[in-house]
């Protein structure tokens, strides 16, 4: 069996003023993996991307990610791992304005203390990789939707994550766009990147070779 780079342990999250988003989750995702987290609002997904994209801690239990119990680092030890092994890609895009794609890419090696010129080279291979090599001048609001989600998925995976988190990837794309990001998410799986899709649609899931189903903080499918 691989080693895990995502594990729950008893892992509850309760927030100030006594909502218990999760409760008692066990979980693993193991290096290699294409999975969905999949559930109705207000189920805990957000919450677990959260908790495994060490952006928050548990209330109790254990969240232990690429080998690092996330409880026990420091916030600076944290943002470290969050920006070397974590990728992340949300419905929003998130490309920064009138910014070319190339540099939009290249700055996610900015905390792995690339230079310039390297940066430049990767995010070019990067956005090669999800066949995006004709746009590198363009600027965001020149690219279409699935265009855009593209570009960042190039800037999360520039840096080779142990992870890529992706957090409801095609909730703002057409069906035809959805259908190319997730083709694409499928390929990155297939040369080696850990791929954890966060979504509520029930068909993005099935698509995926697993399924983690949430419901009302418990999961009720690993
Ligand atoms: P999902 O992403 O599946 O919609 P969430 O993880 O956002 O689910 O929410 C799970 C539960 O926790 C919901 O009942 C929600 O209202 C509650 N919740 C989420 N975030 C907070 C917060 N910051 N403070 C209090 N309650 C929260």
């Amino acid at each position: 069996m691989t080693a895990a780079v995502v594990e729950l342990a008893g892992v509850t999250r309760t927030y100030p003023g006594g909502v218990t988003a999760l409760r008692d989750v066990h979980l693993s995702v193991h290096y290699g993996e294409l999975a969905a987290v999949v559930g109705p609002s207000g189920s805990g997904k957000s919450t677990l991307l959260h908790l495994v994209g060490t952006l928050d801690r548990p209330s109790s239990g254990t969240v232990r990610v690429d080998g690092h119990d996330v409880s026990a680092l420091s916030d600076r030890a944290l943002s470290g791992l969050r920006a070397r092994r974590i990728g992340f890609v949300f419905q929003q895009f998130h490309l920064a304005a009138g910014v070319p794609v190339l540099d939009n890419v290249a700055d996610g090696l900015l905390y792995a203390g690339v230079p310039l010129r390297q940066r430049r080279r990767r995010a070019a291979e990067a956005l090669d990789r999800v066949g995006l090599a004709h746009r590198l001048g363009h600027r965001p609001h020149q690219l279409s939707g699935g265009e855009r989600q593209r570009a960042a998925i190039a800037r999360a995976v520039v840096g080779e994550p142990a992870l890529l988190l992706a957090d409801e990837p095609t909730g703002n794309l057409d069906t035809a766009s959805g259908a190319a990001v997730l083709e694409l998410l499928r390929d990155l799986h297939g040369r080696g990147t850990t791929v954890l899709v966060i979504t509520h649609d029930r068909e993005v899931a099935a698509g995926l070779p697993r399924q983690i189903a949430l419901r009302d903080g418990a999961v009720v499918r690993a």
